[in-house]
């Protein structure tokens, strides 16, 4: 028999891939969200599943269930949608860390939480490394989902050494693949979005900042892993892609993939925007015998072609 797994956040774009992956492994599923960004469309295929179960709720409120692992993936994940109420990020991340962590207390389970490359901030180390503290302005208007998710680190780590929580804690880089939302506001998602449908593709900045894309099922492996993964190692544990590539080689690609006639155009580059980023992976490797197989083309042309049928 498999395992009873909550997973918050599960109508989401990496939640939802999660789902039926734990559920196809042949566990029980309970799916928790407030669909602030997560969509029912993500997870409609899952509902006639006997195995799966969908709870509407908000995890800033407390949550009773008794299961045996916990991923904690509630939090919106794109700078719009973060910036939109930052109140309200700053609370999901910590309460939310605060009544997962409490659940896992009471009921003895293990807790996974998806952190983020973002607790780096602006890195001054490249790549980076999981002992690398980091470079966040705190008042910044990122610092709503990055000191949130910095708090949410510290909430973890104290209740493993103060109540002996069994935490593991992934910091994801920049995931992509089928499911993001069209509309919000993600890099690969708009430029095939804006590909598809003809309009400008919209390069913040030059384009000569970095980032290192991860299709979401080696993203999903790599968390999985880690969840099963011997009880001393607690992570932090970088989970991403070390292929790098700029913003405007990005848009190249898309461009040449779906053979779209847009044309680039240049707008003004958000504040405190990280011009690079890159993940170490050692630990990852070493840890979890894992690292990414999907490369960018083949990870790109299946998002690709999932945006062509849902748009
Ligand atoms: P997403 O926005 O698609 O998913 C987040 C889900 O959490 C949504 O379904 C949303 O409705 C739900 N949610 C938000 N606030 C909630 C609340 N208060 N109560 C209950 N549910 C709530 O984003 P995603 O890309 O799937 O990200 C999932 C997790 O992974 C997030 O915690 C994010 O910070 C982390 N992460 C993602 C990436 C990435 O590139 N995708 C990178 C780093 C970290
Ligand atoms: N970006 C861009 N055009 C867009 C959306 C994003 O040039 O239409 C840039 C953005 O400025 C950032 C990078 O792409 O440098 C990645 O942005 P995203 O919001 O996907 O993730 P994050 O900045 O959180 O890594």
């Amino acid at each position: 028999m498999g395992k009873k797994i909550l997973v918050t956040g599960g109508a989401g774009f990496v939640g939802s891939h999660l789902c039926e992956r734990l559920l196809n492994e042949g566990n029980e599923v309970v799916c928790l969200d407030n669909y602030f960004t997560g969509q029912k469309r993500n997870i409609v295929h899952l509902l006639d599943h006997p195995y799966f179960e969908l709870v509407r709720h908000d995890v800033t409120m407390p949550f009773y269930i008794e299961v045996d692992e916990i991923y904690n993936l509630a939090c919106p994940a794109s700078p719009i949608h973060y910036q939109y109420n930052p109140i309200k990020t700053v609370k999901t991340s910590v309460m939310g860390a605060v009544n997962m962590l409490g659940l896992a207390k009471r009921i003895r389970a293990r807790i996974l939480q998806a952190s983020t490359s973002e607790v780096y901030g602006d890195p001054k180390v490249h790549p980076q490394t999981e002992d690398y503290w980091g470079h966040v302005n705190p008042i910044g208007e990122r610092a709503c989902y990055d000191e949130g998710k910095r708090a949410a680190e510290t909430l973890f780590v104290n209740y493993h050494r103060q109540n002996k929580v069994r935490i593991k804690i992934a910091r994801i880089f920049n995931t992509y693949g089928p499911r993001m939302h069209p509309n919000d506001g993600r890099v690969v998602s708009n430029f095939i979005v804006q590909a598809l449908q003809g309009e400008d593709i919209t390069i913040y900045g030059e384009g000569q900042q970095t980032r290192s894309f991860c299709y979401v099922d080696d993203l999903v492996e790599g968390l999985i892993r880690l969840m099963n993964s011997r009880d001393e190692f607690t992570g932090p544990v970088n989970l991403g892609n070390p292929a790098e590539f700029t913003i405007l080689q990005l848009a190249q690609r898309i461009i040449s993939l779906t053979g779209s006639s847009s044309s680039l155009v240049y707008r003004p580059l958000p504040s405190d925007d990280p011009m690079q980023r890159q993940p170490d992976i050692s630990l990852a490797k070493r840890e979890l015998g894992w690292q990414p197989s999907i490369p960018l083309e083949e990870g790109l042309r299946k998002t690709i072609d999932y945006f062509r049928d849902t748009l």
